[in-house]
């Protein structure tokens, strides 16, 4: 708002300055006008005085009357002449010696006027005497004077109005200039200030830039932890935490998979139920601690034995373990069932308190079915914990293994020299 009360002044000092110019132009010019008018008519007074004295005197020295038969319309001549001079010169100093002069004027007429009246009286002598012998001559004379030094004057005061106007003049220039500084400060500050809010703008534009920047990289960084803590979730929810296997929820979610899969490809699918034997008197004999510790061994021996794609060891519960063998025959889900049961023999974890061994053994059922397809999935597994029965209950430390295909014939490993025999 500032700026614009400034170029405001500006504008309103600019044009007050071009109308007073313009005034002072016009009225030097009329002045000068006015002037030249004045002059004339007071060279016209004293013309036609010169005339009107001179036609009188000639009358008189010549004694001839027909001389001075312009003098009427001469006088009435110098009379407007006068007239118009003082209308001129009104409100003027000069006003004061046009006053006089036509005093002067009037007091030689009164002088004429007496040599008229002898001149109509044909006394030459005494026409002769009022003329030249009075104040008349010394009259004259003034009036010349006086003529002259009102055109004096009027030179002065034509001077004095012209200085005026010149100062007028330079008054208007300057405040001209005045106003163009003016002008131009204010284009200077308010470019200055175009220039601050620009850069306060754009300093904002960057801030605003950063900000979103580091939202965006903060948002990225959220989301990124986000995922790690939703697959260290995941991790958790399906991982069970003693032995780092599959859960028990995972492996439902498997176990559906893999069957829906072996249905829609038509292969064959095996499962291994596998239990710690005489588990609650290693519990019992060595702690529950060291009880914890064995099953993670036993984690660790089945996380070895399974190798091939889709393959899944999971933690059923408490000391119990399964094994989902996707396209394995019975031959082969039976030579990973006897893998397992030889490293866990392998290991040689001691087991002082077990009926079957000094050693910590196992007892896995093994079901296996090729043509399933009109099967159902908890069959399978019900069958694979039947197998784990009937090898705890022929002695613990074996496999027996139920083919769905054939469900009469029982297979079972021989504990001692892990031969496959048919039962
Ligand atoms: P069997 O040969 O017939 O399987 O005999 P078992 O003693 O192994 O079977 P039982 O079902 O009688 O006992 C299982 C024991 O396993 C009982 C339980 O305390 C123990 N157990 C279950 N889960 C855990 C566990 O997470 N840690 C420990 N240390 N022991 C467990
Ligand atoms: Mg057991
Ligand atoms: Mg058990």
């Amino acid at each position: 708002m500032r700026f614009l009360k400034g170029i405001y002044l500006a504008v309103a000092i600019l044009l007050l300055t071009i109308g007073v110019g313009l005034y002072a132009d016009l009225r030097s010019e009329s002045m000068h006008v006015q002037h030249l008018r004045i002059q004339l008519g007071l060279e016209r007074m004293v013309r036609l005085n010169q005339s009107l004295t001179s036609s009188i005197t000639l009358a008189v020295v010549e004694k001839n009357s027909l001389r001075a038969a312009s003098y009427d319309t001469l006088q009435s001549e110098l009379e407007a002449t006068m007239q118009e001079v003082q209308a001129l010169t009104q409100g003027m100093t000069l006003a004061g010696e046009i006053l006089s002069l036509r005093d002067q004027q009037h007091g030689l007429r009164s002088f004429e006027k007496q040599a008229f009246e002898q001149i109509r009286a044909q006394r030459w002598d005494a026409a002769f005497q009022a003329l030249l012998g009075g104040d008349y001559v010394m009259m004259l004379k003034l009036y010349e004077i006086n003529s002259e030094s009102a055109v004096g004057a009027l030179s002065i005061e034509l001077a004095n109005s012209a200085q005026q106007q010149n100062q007028l003049r330079q008054a208007t220039l300057v405040l001209r200039l005045l106003a163009v500084v003016l002008l131009l400060w204010v284009g200077w500050r308010y470019s200055r200030r175009l220039q601050a809010e620009l850069a306060e703008q754009m300093r904002l534009q960057s801030e605003i830039s950063e900000s979103k920047n580091a939202l965006e990289a903060t948002v990225l960084q959220r989301t990124a932890e986000l995922q790690v803590a939703n697959q260290q979730l995941e991790t958790l929810s399906t991982t069970d935490a003693l032995t780092g296997l599959a859960n028990r929820r995972s492996f439902d979610t498997h176990w559906a998979e893999e069957w829906q899969r072996s249905l829609r490809q038509a292969t064959p699918l095996a499962v291994i139920m596998l239990d710690v034997d005489h588990f609650k008197a290693y519990n019992d004999h060595y702690g529950h601690p060291q009880g914890d510790a064995c099953l993670q061994r036993v984690g660790e021996i089945l996380r070895s034995c399974i190798r091939r794609a889709g393959e899944l060891a999971a933690r059923y519960g408490g000391e119990e373990f399964v094994v989902i063998l996707p396209g394995a025959t019975p031959q082969q889900a039976l030579e990973t069932a006897y893998s397992i049961l030889g490293a866990i023999r392998a290991a040689r974890i001691p087991h002082v308190d077990s009926p079957t061994a000094d050693i910590v053994t196992l007892s896995l059922g093994v079901a296996a079915a090729s043509l399933h397809a009109t099967g159902q999935r908890e069959q399978l597994l019900n069958t694979a914990d039947l197998a784990l029965y009937q090898a705890k209950h022929q002695g613990r430390n074996r496999v027996v293994l139920i083919d769905l295909d054939e469900p009469d014939t029982a297979v079972a490993i021989d504990p001692q020299n892990a031969q496959v025999s048919a039962k």
